[in-house]
Formats: C-alpha cells, sequence, structure tokens
C-alpha cells in the first residue's frame, strides 16, 4: 500500500493515490451495480427542480439530517454544568457513545458519560440490575459528588421508573442514601436536545430544592442553555457580571468542563456551579433564562418556587444585548457601567464601517429556534436580509415569533420561515430560491459545495473547524466575533470570484 510509516499521508492526498483511485473504480465497476454517470447527473440536476421541491417538501414520514440532537444530549450537557457531575444515561450504551463524541468533536475535549448499557435481557425485564449495578460502579469508579442520570428511547419504551429504580438501588447500597442523584426522563421521540437540556436542569433543581423552605434574598441566577459556544459566552458572562458588581449566580456553567488546560492532569470534572450556590439559588429574587427554548418547564417551576423569571432568546447582537444588560441591572440594581457602554459604542462603529459591504445581502439560516430568532434579530440591525430561516426543533410557537420578529423591519419582508423542516428541505428550497450566504453549522458544508452558496458556521454542531467555541457570540464581544465571521466570508468570496476587482482595500 502507499501509506508508509515513514511518510504518514492524511486521507485525502492518500486516497488520490493511483492505488485507491485504482480500487475506487474497480470497486464501482464490480460491485455498486451503479448506474451510469449520465443518468446519476441528470436525477442529481432534477433535485434541484422545482418539480422536485415540492415532492420533498409534501415529505411526511421521514427526516433527512434534522438539524436537532436528541433529548439525553441536552441533559448531559446540561449536568456537566455543575461541580464533579458525572452524566449517567440509562439505556443504550450506543447513544451514549453518540453523545460522548457529539460533544467532544465539537469542543475538542473528553466529555465523560457513563452507561449502564442495557441489552436485551434488560429490554425484556426492565432496567433496575443495570441501574443498581450502574450507579454503584459509576460511583466507585469515578468517584463524583454527584450522578445525573438521563435515559434513552430503550429505557423510555419499556417504561423504566427512574424515581422507584434510584431509590431501589439507594436502598440497595449503590450510593449513599444522602448522595444527590437527580434525574430527567428524556424520551428522544419526543423534543429534541434543548428540552432535554430543560428537563435535566428542572431535574438537577428538583434535587436540591425541594422540601428546602425559601427565604427570598436579593440574588439572580442567571440560565444560560445549550451552547455550543458556552466556553466563551459563559466567560464572558461572568466578566460582566464582574463588572456590573452584580450578585448572579449561573446555573450550569459548562466553560471549565469543556475547556481543560493541557498541563498534565486529566480533569474528569472541572469547574461548574457548586452545590452550595445551587441549593442558595432557590432563594433567589428572580431567575434569567438566556435561552427560552431550553428553559420553559424550568421557569414554570422557578415560578412556583416565588421566584420573577425573564426568558431571552440567546443575547447575540445589540439589541439582544441590551434588552439582557438592562434586565440584569433592573433586577439586581447595579447600573450598567461605562465600559459596557463603550463597548456598545465599539460595536456600533464596527457595524457602521462594514455596513456597505452587508446591506440587502440575503442569508438563509438554520439551527435551534432561539440560535435563529437572534441570529435573524442580529442580521437586520446589520441591514441583511434573513430570506430562509429553519428550525428543525421549532414549533408553531417559533413559527409565531419568527414572523412576528421578521415583521418589525423591512429586511425581514421577503423572509421565509421553516418550521420543522429538515436540511435535505433546505437543499431544495436553496436549489430554487438561492441565498448569498449560509448560516448554521457543519453540516451545511454539504450545502455549499452542491449549490455554492458559501455556509458561516456559527453554531453548534462545529466538527470540521477548531476552536470556533473559544470566542464568544453572545453580548458585545460576541457581536463583533459575529460580525467579523460573515464579513470574512463576504471578503473570501468576493476575492475568490473577482477577476476585474481584486482590491487590497475593501
Ligand atoms: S434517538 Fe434514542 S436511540 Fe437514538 S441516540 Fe437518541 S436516545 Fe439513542
Amino acid at each position: 500500500m502507499v501509506q508508509s510509516a515513514d511518510k504518514i499521508k492524511d486521507h485525502l492526498p492518500l486516497f488520490k493515490e493511483a492505488e485507491y483511485q485504482d480500487m475506487f473504480a474497480r470497486k464501482r465497476a464490480e460491485f455498486e451495480n451503479c448506474h451510469s454517470d449520465e443518468r446519476i447527473a441528470e436525477v442529481a440536476e432534477w433535485t434541484k427542480s422545482w418539480d422536485y421541491r415540492e415532492k420533498n417538501l409534501a415529505r411526511e414520514a421521514l427526516v433527512v439530517n434534522p438539524q436537532k440532537a436528541c433529548q439525553p444530549l441536552g441533559a448531559l450537557f446540561c449536568a456537566a454544568g455543575f461541580d464533579g457531575t458525572l452524566g449517567y444515561v440509562h439505556g443504550s450504551q450506543g447513544c451514549a457513545a453518540y453523545f460522548r463524541s457529539h460533544l467532544s468533536r465539537h469542543f475538542k475535549e473528553a466529555s465523560s458519560v457513563v452507561s449502564d448499557s442495557m441489552t436485551e435481557d434488560a429490554a425484556v425485564f426492565g432496567g433496575l440490575n443495570n441501574m443498581i449495578e450502574g450507579l454503584a460502579n459509576a460511583y466507585t469508579l469515578y468517584k463524583p459528588k454527584m450522578i445525573a442520570v438521563c435515559t434513552t428511547c430503550m429505557a423510555e419504551v419499556i417504561g423504566d421508573d427512574l424515581q422507584a429504580f434510584i431509590s431501589n438501588a439507594k436502598q440497595k447500597g449503590s450510593v449513599p442514601a444522602d448522595f444527590k442523584v437527580p434525574y430527567a426522563h428524556t424520551p428522544s421521540f419526543v423534543g429534541s436536545h434543548t428540552t432535554g437540556y430543560d428537563n435535566m436542569m428542572k431535574g438537577i433543581l428538583q434535587a436540591f430544592w425541594e422540601g428546602q423552605e425559601r427565604v427570598a434574598g436579593e440574588s439572580v441566577n442567571i440560565i444560560p442553555g445549550f451552547d455550543g459556544y458556552s466556553v466563551a459566552n459563559v466567560r464572558e458572562l461572568k466578566r460582566i457580571i464582574k463588572l456590573m458588581d452584580a450578585n448572579a449566580t449561573i446555573l450550569s456553567d459548562t466553560s471549565d468542563v469543556y475547556d481543560t488546560p493541557a498541563d498534565g492532569e486529566f480533569r474528569m470534572y472541572a469547574g461548574g456551579t457548586t452545590h452550595e450556590d445551587t441549593l442558595a439559588a432557590l432563594n433567589a429574587k428572580a431567575t434569567i433564562s438566556l435561552s427560552e427554548g431550553c428553559t420553559a418547564q424550568t421557569l414554570k417551576y422557578i415560578e412556583e418556587k416565588g421566584q420573577e423569571t425573564v426568558a431571552f432568546t440567546y443575547p447575540m447582537g445589540l439589541g439582544a444585548t441590551d434588552d439582557f444588560l438592562m434586565a440584569l441591572s433592573r433586577l439586581t440594581g447595579k447600573p450598567i457601567p461605562t465600559e459596557l457602554e463603550m463597548e456598545r459604542g465599539r460595536v456600533v462603529d464596527a457595524i457602521a464601517d462594514s455596513m456597505a459591504w452587508l446591506h440587502g445581502k440575503k442569508f438563509a439560516v438554520y439551527g435551534d429556534p432561539d440560535f435563529t430568532l437572534a441570529m435573524v434579530r442580529f442580521l437586520m440591525e446589520l441591514g441583511a436580509e434573513p430570506t430562509h430561516v429553519l428550525a428543525t426543533n421549532g414549533g408553531k410557537k417559533w413559527e409565531a415569533d419568527m414572523t412576528a420578529l421578521l415583521a418589525t423591519s423591512p429586511f425581514g419582508a421577503e423572509s421565509q420561515v421553516w418550521a420543522g423542516r429538515d436540511l435535505w428541505h433546505l437543499r431544495s428550497i436553496l436549489a430554487t430560491e438561492p441565498a448569498d450566504f449560509l448560516i448554521g453549522n457543519s453540516y451545511g458544508k454539504y450545502i455549499e459545495k452542491d449549490l455554492g452558496i458559501p455556509l458561516i458556521r456559527l453554531t453548534f454542531p462545529i466538527f470540521d473547524r477548531h476552536h470556533h467555541h473559544r470566542f464568544p457570540t453572545m453580548f458585545y464581544q460576541g457581536a463583533l466575533r459575529v460580525l467579523v465571521s460573515i464579513l470574512d466570508k463576504i471578503f473570501d468570496t468576493m476575492d475568490a470570484s473577482s477577476d476585474i476587482s481584486f482590491d487590497l482595500t475593501r
């Protein structure tokens, strides 16, 4: 073979070697039983037509490349933001491997999660024994301060009762009776990772708050929600809290666990909201959610406990950051400091500098409901036109919220909103009604290649680029980062297609 230990080649140059090319050609000719190249090209072209689009949009019984993950992924992400917490999957090992790899590929960081590996016998008799042994093993081997349990489809289909199983396991001595084992049922055939985040956050708060008496105080809780940029966004949030000298607790702080240093020490647990702070959060005056779509049930529970709640849809861009800071200022009684006002002014200045390049550019945006709402709002602030907006996990509420948002600006007049649609739908939509740019996650690269619409990666998951999550997308600093990402792609695209104007100064 052409690969040699003296000169290891990456798969890209390796597969271009004659030996591989010959092998691929023979495999195709002898085993694949393919149609002719002409026929394949003809059908591929037809899939970009209005005729195919109508058939594709009429599709009901099949989803192709949905832009959402399943509930346990969000639940495990939420749990990872609490001090010393081990995520525990009651169900199939293969599902746990998917959650771990999904998070690891995005953050380029180990993602520690255990599973009690239910197999055929558990599917027939129930997974109680798996829970008894699994909790004991996880507690003994990995020495967590808390184990947060969620479920996969398998456990949900057979109807395993987590509360009963966990208390049974405690009676059998798997973990000490006072050891915290919050849980969330996370059936993946409903909702998405955002629902899973919500369920786990509520489960963790219940584990700390039930049976406690609330003594109303003056602090404020902030729940960041599911966010692929949490490493930088939560650090940015902490900087803002410090600048404002605000008394605020972040519930689920994942900024350290997904960004541990390479200093010779493996940290299975890093940072996170302390148990003391989680308990004390019951006494907060109010809770602010940065992600309404990740906290519907949680906020309801918090309101029942007597707190005011305020929900945002991802404070990205100018107006959304203004709204968040004003709410934080109102609830904490702390003024917005001059430093943040200066930051805001610099963002306005940057937008003004670049306005001419952004005005009238057409964007297709896809992702989670909150991300798309934030992105669309910011695009319209920039004078850009979000012509197609798609959220696979967006329902009727998202559709109504998005439609109302688009109606606030002339830049939203031509927009179409696609709730519950997948990326294969978006391919058809863009093949027939193209946009200038696509904003989403790594999965959009297939549309980029296929239709020639440049992709700007700005949301989870980003597997094929490194370290984006180390830079914020929220608040004023995040607005600058998002602005620069969009502008870079605009200028790169212009330069790549320039034949008469390859200007040095833009
Ligand atoms: S959808 Fe169900 S079976 Fe698939 S990975 Fe998620 S929990 Fe597992």
